[in-house]
């Protein structure tokens, strides 16, 4: 599955309210994470009409802070909430790695775990970066073919 693509300016002055308000948040202003202008949604791709969302406090136990919005409907006026949630419960085990991955979304999300999730921006690096290893070792090791035991 896919991330979505959708993307929102933050809205900093609501994002600051929200992180002050927090129970386990960065406490003092300075604390306080450098939000970025911009939000990504971290959701796989979704029904249309769900809100999306983005994660803007990772809390070290606890609850961590979201922000959901949607993209109106035809006014183009964006509304925007922010939550406390808990984190996604699942956590895969995969047979060759023993901890495991945690789902980083939270509790209860649309669409699928955040180890389904691909970003097709990181899935474009990890391929470039493919490329040029085999680029690397096509020229230079000799490669594999014709190799005698
Ligand atoms: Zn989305
Ligand atoms: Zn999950």
């Amino acid at each position: 599955m896919l991330q979505c693509t959708a993307f929102s300016e933050l809205p900093e002055m609501g994002a600051r309210v929200a992180l002050m308000g927090l129970a386990e948040g960065p406490g003092e202003v300075s604390e306080a994470p450098d939000l970025d202008e911009f939000v990504l949604c971290e959701l796989g791709e979704h029904e249309e009409g769900a809100e999306h969302a983005a994660q803007l406090w990772s809390a070290p136990a606890g609850r961590d802070l979201w922000m959901f919005w949607s993209d109106g409907d035809g006014d183009g006026r964006r509304t925007f909430r922010f939550k406390e949630l808990l984190p996604c419960p699942a956590v895969i085990h995969r047979l060759s790695v023993k901890d495991g991955d945690a789902c980083v979304l939270y509790d209860r999300h649309p669409a699928a775990h955040s180890w389904d999730v691909t970003d097709p921006l990181a899935d474009l690096m990890a391929e470039r970066i493919r490329e040029e290893v085999r680029r690397d070792r096509d020229g230079g090791g000799g490669g594999t073919r014709g190799e005698k035991p």
